[in-house]
């Protein structure tokens, strides 16, 4: 399975923490906005892939991020299918983080959070 979401309208860290803090505004430094989460220009990088539980797929789109879960992403082999890791489970929390998101979540990914059972 694969899901696509776009999180244009997500103000917080998109990644795999448990921070959902809303962003503050950004702050004036040498004439630029500088802002907490990445890219600190305050755009949004435009996909990443985050592999679920069986193998089945979470496209993020239009996300911001903190430098944890950034890090976290750069280091990570989510490509690498094969391998049994701790990254299998990310895109499953981010689903778990954003489900609130009523706007952005569809009754499917809802349906599949619920009949998944997360073990850490
Ligand atoms: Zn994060």
């Amino acid at each position: 399975m694969l899901f696509n979401i776009n999180c244009q309208e997500i103000k917080y860290c998109c990644g795999p923490c448990n921070n959902n803090d809303i962003e503050k505004p950004g702050v004036l430094i040498d004439d630029n906005l500088k802002y907490i989460l990445k890219p600190h220009d305050g755009k949004r990088y435009r996909l990443f892939m985050y592999t679920l539980l069986n193998e089945d797929i979470l496209y993020l789109k239009n996300l911001r991020l903190c430098r944890e879960c950034l890090n976290r992403y750069d280091e990570s082999d989510y490509f690498n299918l094969d391998k049994k890791s701790i990254y299998y489970y990310d895109g499953v929390n981010i689903l778990k983080k954003i489900i609130n998101n009523k706007s952005i979540i569809s009754h499917d990914i809802k349906e599949y959070i619920s009949n998944i059972d997360i073990k850490k």
